[in-house]
């Protein structure tokens, strides 16, 4: 069976992918043998891109995003857009597009795989050839489905990596990041991806590196922190005490180890980034309307009522209540009280960040509070319930910094994962700690 034939049967089975594809590369490279599956937020020329939502069906990009053209250029054959929360509105890829598949997780199909980039993690643990996946983070969404599933993924450095051609969710947090089986898989992605791209107006003019040089630096001399509060009772206590352990493998390659406290993170994370997101969200879904891309109704009544027509019958619940959110949040009267308030926060908390890797080289935690919830459970949760699953990732999303959620021993036979966040530019160093951690397993 070749690739594609393989990749077919394994989505016939776990619904990672909205659409499968064969795009050849356009040159030799890094990436030549390797496959890449790439989340449906970023688009791939004429392969339909919908951010897996049923407002964009039948959506043909006509470029491709710099990430896709970057991995071409490497020699990386593009094998499909994987299932995703509906515009990455979602920490379990339950909230699908209308018409659209669950994808379920690759250890207990019971189980989700995360989200919102679950898609690209459960076909990252099943994948049977060399494979990385391209993912999207906005607070969360490459680390936390990377956890669930056993794989690697490391969401960089805010701009470090291009975002043309990603549809946006919140323009401000949105970065795109790699998963991978193994760490030197991670580091060999993201040197295909990293780099200044003019197309994008955030993109940082940092110098291109190779990580790969980075795996066989050691950590000896390190000092790194281990988030107080996120040990704390909200954390599964056995995901807690593996954590521990894990932690020590690093002591004995010669890291100090300290407890450090993010209290204002702790505090008020979870509250800015979900008012942040929202409002970013409400006003970058408005292109969305019935006339550019994707569905198209029968042109009747005003452009209210057809824009309202449109996005009624073809947006899910999620999306709604985003948006709907987000716009009362930015409303004169309301704005000083929330979004300019959680904006705000979110300086104080990047300043907390900032004292603590004056002292530290790299920050620790558990990535997430529970193993992967089966979707029974999922079901009876509120929105709100949903939203504190990320209580632990959205901390360096706000920050812009760099972090990675790697394997970390299994409980009740599910995998959980360790996240390393780094100060800002400095994957290298958290390269190197998720190798040394590896390397304990
Ligand atoms: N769960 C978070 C949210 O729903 C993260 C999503 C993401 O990073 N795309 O906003």
């Amino acid at each position: 069976m070749n690739a594609i034939e393989e990749t077919k049967r394994i989505n016939d089975e776990y619904n990672f992918f909205n659409e499968i594809c064969e795009v050849k590369p356009s040159g030799k490279g890094k990436l030549s043998g390797y496959y890449v599956s790439v989340k449906d937020c970023i688009v791939v020329k004429d392969v339909e891109s919908r951010s897996g939502s049923a407002i964009l069906s039948g959506y043909k990009p006509v470029f491709d995003a710099t990430v896709v053209k970057m991995i071409k250029e490497e020699g990386g054959t593009i094998i499909g857009k994987t299932a995703q929360d509906e515009f990455g509105f979602g920490s379990f890829s339950v909230n699908v597009g209308k018409g659209m598949k669950i994808p379920l997780n690759p250890i207990d199909k019971e189980r989700s795989c995360g989200g919102s980039s679950g898609g690209a993690a459960g076909f990252t643990k099943k994948a049977p050839f060399k494979h990385i996946a391209i993912a999207e983070s906005t607070g969360g969404s490459i680390v936390c489905p990377a956890s669930f599933c056993g794989v690697y993924g490391l969401c960089p450095t805010y701009g470090l990596v291009s975002r043309y051609g990603l549809m946006d969710y919140a323009s401000s947090l949105d970065k795109i990041g790699v998963m991978a089986k193994r760490i030197d898989e991670i580091a060999l992605g993201l040197s295909v991806i990293a780099g200044h791209d003019e197309k994008d107006a955030t993109s940082a003019t940092a110098k291109k590196e190779d990580y790969g040089l980075q795996l066989s630096k050691g950590v000896k001399g390190m000092k790194i922190g281990i988030i107080k509060e996120s040990l704390g009772k909200g954390t599964d206590r056995e995901i807690s005490k593996k954590v521990m352990e894990k932690i020590k493998v690093l002591e004995e390659k010669g890291v100090t180890i300290k407890e450090v406290p993010l209290p204002l993170n702790a505090k008020y994370s979870l509250a800015a980034y979900y008012l942040i997101a929202m409002c970013e969200a409400s006003t970058n879904l408005a292109k969305y309307c019935g006339m550019r891309y994707g569905k198209h109704a029968e042109l009747k009544g005003g452009f209210d009522e057809y824009f309202s027509s449109v996005r009624s019958a073809n947006f899910g619940d999620e999306v709604k209540r985003r948006i709907i959110m987000g716009t009362f949040a930015r409303m004169t009267g309301f704005r000083d009280a929330y979004y300019i308030k959680a904006l705000k926060a979110r300086t104080m908390m990047i300043e907390e960040y900032r004292k603590a890797f004056m002292e530290f080289d790299a920050l620790i935690s558990p990535t997430m509070p529970v193993i992967a919830p089966k979707f029974s459970e999922i079901k009876k949760m509120s929105p709100l319930q949903n939203y504190m699953m990320d209580i632990l990732g959205v901390g360096p999303n706000l920050a812009g910094m760099p972090h990675i959620s790697c394997p970390a021993g299994e409980k009740e036979g599910m995998p959980i994962g360790i996240m390393v966040t780094g100060n800002q530019f400095e994957e290298g160093k958290i390269i190197r700690i998720a190798k040394a951690l590896e390397n304990g397993q």
